[in-house]
């Protein structure tokens, strides 16, 4: 594995990246077309974005570090007639937020100019890599995506989708892909199915997305999920699948439900909101069992604790409010170097509203806890306002090992559901309780619990991985 934590004040994960394909049989501004999508996917990285299309014979780049409104805006005011294109949000590592590891990546080899965007971890990137070294492999980036190339223009003599298809049986792990060579384009999820990739069609034009929440803003209604395992190639004759690798039981990641896909895109067969609401709804149950009932009112922390709040409330029978507002407008906000810079940069981002929380006993509704540094922070600004007792539920069972699938989680003496129990959490975070969403009952929320992978919460890994710390 050769991606390090990022070390920000945030206390979620993070998230990699997201994805969109688009093809047209008619020439339309296909830069244009890719910028709603990956506006709409933008929750999915913040770090690095581009896109990469076909201009005639050669496919175009452009990519930099920033948001997506600031990279790509300029392809709001030209017309660029293309066919076919790819986009990519991204969400660096530790020392990988740099230009040379944004996507797409183009390259031009045996197989002639590829471009191809990726949205995952390959989790056996050190053995490849290190085989392909020895071979006088020259790396210029530090990122995975970048092995699939090469991996790929190494096999020689063969046909261009069984090369494809030989490379991505080397490749273990998370990998949900969308790729241009030639006029073709292709998209393909990893046998596993960790990450999302859905498909659809709308007035002939075909598109790859890695959210349903991006096909809505170019209206496309007709749509479905790649299938673990599955490669659609889409080009002038039409749309064809293919399936490659060992058929595999499905692991898609249970944590894009709880915290990283946007609520309205339906995910896994699901509503995103919906589910969420089901696991806030299983913490008031689980509640209910231990008998507590001492509570005035429901607050989620915004917007990540929304769903699963309001579950929580109508399960409960209790008021939900927003007793806590948030400032869109500070964005990720990188590492500060003390207590008190890092306490300031919460308070820049949540406002409690005084008015609602005086004097009230509040159950405080989040999806998950990492390092509890901005969970102390909040709750003493809710106590500031004059709560009279602060009651912390987390929608996701407690995080007690690393993700190799792409998913940025801090190393296990990092995070604080090994370091100490749930009441000791409460007691350093300043709560009058904390309790999480435990396993059971977060698989009962969803219709097909044995498809997703857990493993951050219990260490069983689909795949072999080594484990450093
Ligand atoms: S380890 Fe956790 S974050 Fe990673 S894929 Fe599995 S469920 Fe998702």
């Amino acid at each position: 594995m050769i991606y390090k934590h990022v070390e920000t004040n945030d206390e979620k994960p993070g998230h990699f990246c997201g994805v969109i394909g688009i093809y047209s049989p008619a020439e339309i501004n296909i830069p244009e077309k890719l910028f709603f999508p990956l506006f709409a996917l933008q929750h999915r990285g913040q770090e690095s974005c581009g896109i990469a299309y076909r201009k005639g014979e050669r496919i175009v780049a452009y990519k930099d570090l920033g948001m997506v409104s600031s990279v790509l805006g300029r392809y709001l005011k030209e017309d660029r007639p293309s066919r076919i294109g790819i986009g990519h949000v991204r969400y660096s590592t530790s020392g990988g937020n740099k230009l040379e590891n944004a996507q797409p990546m183009v390259a031009n080899c045996n197989k002639g100019e590829i471009a191809l965007a990726h949205n995952g971890n390959i989790s056996n990137t050190q053995d490849i890599k290190a085989g392909l070294f020895a071979e006088g492999s020259i790396f210029q980036s530090t990122s995975d995506t970048e092995l699939i190339l090469h991996y790929l223009s190494r096999l020689q003599g063969r046909d261009f989708i069984e090369a494809l298809t030989e490379t991505l049986i080397h490749m273990e792990g998370a990998y949900s892909l969308v790729m241009i060579r030639g006029e073709t384009l292709i998209g393909i999820r990893d046998p596993f199915g960790f990450r999302p990739l859905y498909y659809g069609t709308k007035d002939g034009m075909s598109v790859f997305a890695s959210e349903t929440c991006a096909l809505d803003i170019l209206q496309v209604t007709d749509y479905r999920s790649v299938e673990p395992g599955e490669m659609l190639i889409v080009d002038s004759s039409g749309t064809r699948s293919v399936r490659f690798g060992q058929p595999r039981e499905k692991r898609q990641c249970v944590f894009e439900l709880i915290y990283f896909a946007r609520p309205d895109s339906r995910m896994f067969g699901q509503s995103v909101h919906l589910a969420r609401k089901r696991m806030g709804a299983a913490l008031a149950r689980a509640d209910r069992d231990r008998g507590f009932s001492e509570a005035d009112m429901v607050l989620p922390v915004p917007d990540s604790g929304n769903s699963a709040a309001l579950g929580y409330a109508q399960e409960a029978g209790l008021p939900f409010d927003l007793g806590l507002t948030r400032n869109h407008y500070t964005g990720r906000s990188f590492i500060m170097p003390t207590p008190g810079q890092r306490e300031l940069a919460v308070r820049m981002k949540l406002h409690p509203v005084r008015d609602i929380l005086q004097g009230k006993r509040v159950v405080l509704v989040d999806d998950s806890l990492v390092r509890g540094t901005t969970s102390r922070i909040i709750v003493k600004l809710i106590r500031e306002a004059g709560v009279k007792e602060v009651h912390v539920r987390l929608s996701a069972p407690e995080i007690k090992w690393p993700c190799f699938f792409g998913i940025d989680v801090p190393t296990r003496k990092e995070l604080i559901s090994n370091q100490l129990s749930p009441q000791e959490i409460a007691r350093h975070i300043d709560a009058d309780s904390v309790s999480f969403l435990e396993e059971p009952r977060l698989r009962e929320c969803l219709p097909d619990p044995e498809n997703f992978c857990y493993a951050c919460f219990n260490g069983k890994y689909p795949v072999k991985v080594s484990l450093n710390d």
